[in-house]
């Protein structure tokens, strides 16, 4: 420690400045959500309860961690000084850490969070904080200064944090006896409710009841009152547990504030034996979207000690699940490295996964309109399993729904089996941006004029299943811009008269010697009924959308030019042959055709002044 000015810091007092998007968030929670003051509560108190559990994690491989006998969360209000404080034996926090949890905002989420607030409407507001849990910041609604002493775990050295939550904080050396953390509210003159320790008791048996670390209210006889059962709900008979200790431990675990769609509980006995509590949230939370990550934060716990919340109980495209799983047959000192290894994860996750899957079978059979809404919100999640997990993908095939060109709403790759052409042998899709707009592409006309359906994909994750799927039920999948579609064979059966098709053979030299090397090659198409022209991938690259995707993420992408497909009944290509064979010329027509079917394609214009120029010109000495 020599050489440090202030005996056993390393640093001395300092103000600073809150990160830009902390001051605003702070305005926000402050002023928008004084309606659900409550739940700053339940936000400290699991702040300080995972303080706790990481701790207890820690020790088991830093015996210098270990946490006290009695290790609990107190809850202490002071009328006369108007200060409410929550104590805990957790980790605590080091001087970088009460900067970097406290100061900045780390989760990506609670930008997002911020977004959402300044747009939503008033009565939306406060179902957004509990989506997000913007956490300790709540503290600011019922306080009008915070501070934070705290000791990190291992260390002997203390920091205070203070705050009135207005832009700028304040570090300053502290000492504190433990380890652990103080958080100190100064009450604000309007929320003198939270000074009661009545009030206060109410607060944690509805929204923190099965916390398991005790948690205690200093009652004004002096006395530390227990204020939780810290029941774990997850190891009651399901026939004592009520909808309501359900839906509340819902929304502890997802941060969601509406119901859950599916909750699943159940004890598995024999070989492996545990017990689980899961959710399907009812609707797609917000900081969700953003999806930080892709792991499943399902809870593990062994005999009701919580032990991780990243030990992947389920596979990623299951991650919007949340909740408990609790297991008898692992040591309650596991490690991060047995968690990898063991076993009897292994078998827990299968099991899960299984009976996870099974109910939303179940569903997609029993409850379509409710499986609608489940698939809305997370079906782009699921349809990752198709890509990435052999073990599930025909099931997960099975139950996924699809927008289409010939049914309003959703269907089935079934249901577009029954539908088929008897001589059709491919389930035919389209990739794209937005199914609204694949709806009226001109890559459908031929397909919709024989009466053939075909699948509108719009989900990024669209652009890579189906090469893994390849079939269903044995039919093959077919993206209608990549395979050479042989249309021919099917009749058309809409009104539109097609008329007769020109012979392009005339007009090909023209159009190559005017596009060049833009075009990989030029066809005559059946695929088009209204459209002159559409753009379909090379046979030599990755389908068109899946090009575009690569690209807008960034990635290098091999130029391979697209074929130009052109629509020998449509009266302008016909115009074209008929000039290119009386010996006019056809060059500015040549090039506009290709940016025509750039266009359509919802593709930007490679040279936008080129083309109006061309169209320009045309137009002037067409008179
Ligand atoms: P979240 O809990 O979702 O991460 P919060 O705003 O509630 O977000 O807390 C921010 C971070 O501050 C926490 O992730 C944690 O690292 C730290 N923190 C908050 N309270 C405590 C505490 N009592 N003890 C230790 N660390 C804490
Ligand atoms: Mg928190």
């Amino acid at each position: 420690m020599s050489g440090q000015e202030t005996a056993g810091h390393s640093q001395g007092a300092e103000t600073r400045e809150f990160s830009a998007e902390v001051g605003r968030l702070l305005d926000l929670v402050v002023h928008s959500l004084y309606s659900e003051r409550e739940i700053f509560l339940r936000e400290l108190v699991a702040n300080a309860a995972d303080a706790t559990d990481r701790r207890r994690f820690e020790a088991l491989t830093d015996g210098a961690l270990v946490l006290p006998e009695d290790a609990k969360i107190r809850i202490n209000p002071d009328k006369d000084a108007r200060l409410l404080t929550i104590t805990d034996d957790g980790t605590g926090m080091s001087r970088d850490e009460l900067v970097n949890n406290l100061g900045t905002i780390a989760r990506s989420g609670t930008r997002a969070f911020g977004e959402k607030l300044a747009d939503a409407k008033p009565e939306d507001k406060p179902s957004l904080i509990g989506q997000f849990g913007v956490g300790f910041y709540a503290a600011f609604m019922v306080a009008d200064r915070v501070e934070v002493v705290s000791r990190r775990a291992g260390t002997d050295e203390a920091w205070k944090w203070t705050s009135d939550g207005k832009g700028a904080y304040r570090l300053e050396p502290a000492s504190r006896d433990k380890p652990g953390t103080d958080i100190v509210l100064h009450v604000k003159d309007d929320a003198d409710e939270f000074l009661d320790s009545w009030r206060l008791e109410s607060v944690i048996r509805k929204w923190a009841d099965h916390i398991s670390w005790p948690v205690t209210i200093l009652k004004p006889d002096g006395e530390e009152s227990a204020a939780n059962t810290g029941k774990a709900i997850w190891l009651r008979p399901k026939n004592e547990v009520t909808e309501d200790e359900l839906k509340e431990f819902y929304r502890h675990v997802s941060h969601n504030f509406d119901d859950p769609w599916a909750t699943l509980q159940w004890k598995a006995e024999g070989t492996i034996e545990f017990s689980a509590l899961l959710f399907v949230p009812g609707s797609r939370p917000f900081d969700w979207a953003g999806e930080q990550s892709r792991d499943s934060k399902v809870r593990l716990h062994v005999r009701r000690m919580f032990i991780s919340d990243d030990a992947m109980l389920l596979p990623s495209w299951l991650r919007f699940v949340t909740g408990v799983v609790d297991t008898e047959d692992l040591p309650l000192n596991v490690s991060r490295e047995m968690l990898q290894a063991t076993p009897v994860l292994a078998r827990i996750r299968k099991a899960v996964t299984t009976r996870v899957l099974n109910e939303l079978k179940k569903r997609s059979a029993d409850d379509a309109e409710g499986f609608e809404k489940f698939w809305e919100n997370f079906g782009s999640v699921v349809k990752e399993g198709v890509w990435e997990d052999a073990e599930y993908r025909t099931d997960l095939a099975g139950i996924a729904r699809f927008r289409s060109s010939a049914a309003e709403g959703w269907t089935t790759l079934a249901e577009y089996i029954s539908r088929m052409k008897p001589e059709q042998e491919a389930i035919y899709y389209l990739t794209g941006d937005n199914a609204d707009i694949l709806a009226k592409s001109s890559q459908l006309e031929g397909f919709r004029a024989r009466g053939l359906e075909v699948l509108l994909l719009s989900d990024p994750v669209d652009s890579f299943w189906p090469d893994r799927l390849t079939s269903f039920e044995e039919k093959k999948l077919r993206s209608i811009t990549q395979g050479q579609e042989d249309l021919e064979k099917f009749a058309v059966t809409d009104e539109t008269s097609l008329g007769d098709a020109a012979d392009l053979s005339g007009l090909l030299p023209a159009l190559k010697e005017v596009l060049g090397d833009e075009v990989s090659d030029i066809r005559a198409t059946e695929r088009l009924v209204s459209s002159p022209a559409a753009l379909a991938a090379s046979a030599a690259g990755p389908d068109l959308q899946l090009q575009k995707l690569l690209r807008r993420s960034g990635q290098d992408v091999p130029d391979v030019a697209p074929l130009l497909e052109l629509n020998p009944r449509h009266p302008l290509v016909k115009e074209m042959v008929s000039r290119a064979a009386s010996g006019e010329s056809v060059k500015a027509l040549c090039g506009l055709i290709l940016d025509i079917a750039r266009i359509q394609d919802g593709e930007p214009l490679k040279d936008p002044a080129g083309f109006s120029q061309k169209l320009t010109d045309l137009l002037t000495t067409k008179g």
